[in-house]
């Protein structure tokens, strides 16, 4: 990893950053940090945050909001069942139901996240939240309906292009 020197912006969401691991390890959660790994994940059964560092000590602050974000609608576990869990586990992986689901958790781990950190007083560059939290939202857009799309589109070339 390339060691630069740390400005005064880095260091303040640095020490945003371990105010969530603080909130986080008071609620169980054990908070790992990893490189090149290129997502970050919530392990729920295991209670573990695994937090990307970005190279932007602000990004990696709302990476961690985001997995905080899951931690917080998985927490409420009757809830998380009836949402969630039910829909994973009566329609396959790979349907769109249960992929649509999952982006729909993505959407409320955002809220969640971004709510806490309202609650906790931190700091949100709203602009710049935004673009991170549409960049993995759309992600996650493409992957749900990238089937049907290469799908549709097979199907016109093997058809010819009609009007
Ligand atoms: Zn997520």
């Amino acid at each position: 990893m390339v060691r630069r020197k740390l400005s005064a912006t880095d260091t303040f969401w640095l020490a945003q950053t371990k105010k969530l691991e603080t909130y986080a390890s008071n609620k169980g959660w054990k908070v790992v940090y990893t490189t090149g790994k290129k997502n970050s994940e919530a392990h729920f059964w295991a209670k573990k945050l695994l937090i990307e560092i970005d190279i932007k000590p602000e990004h990696t602050f709302y990476y961690f909001l985001h997995e905080i974000g899951h931690m917080l609608v998985c927490q409420n576990s009757k809830a998380y069942a009836a949402k969630y869990e039910a829909v994973y586990e009566d329609f396959h992986e790979t349907s769109l139901t249960h992929k649509a689901n999952r982006v729909e958790e993505e959407f409320d781990a955002w809220k969640s996240g971004r709510r806490l950190a309202r609650r906790l007083g931190l700091k949100v560059n709203r602009r710049e939240f935004e673009k991170i939290r549409t960049k993995c939202l759309v992600s996650y857009m493409i992957w749900v309906v990238n089937r049907k799309i290469l799908a549709a589109q097979k199907k016109k070339t093997a058809t010819g292009s009609k009007k």
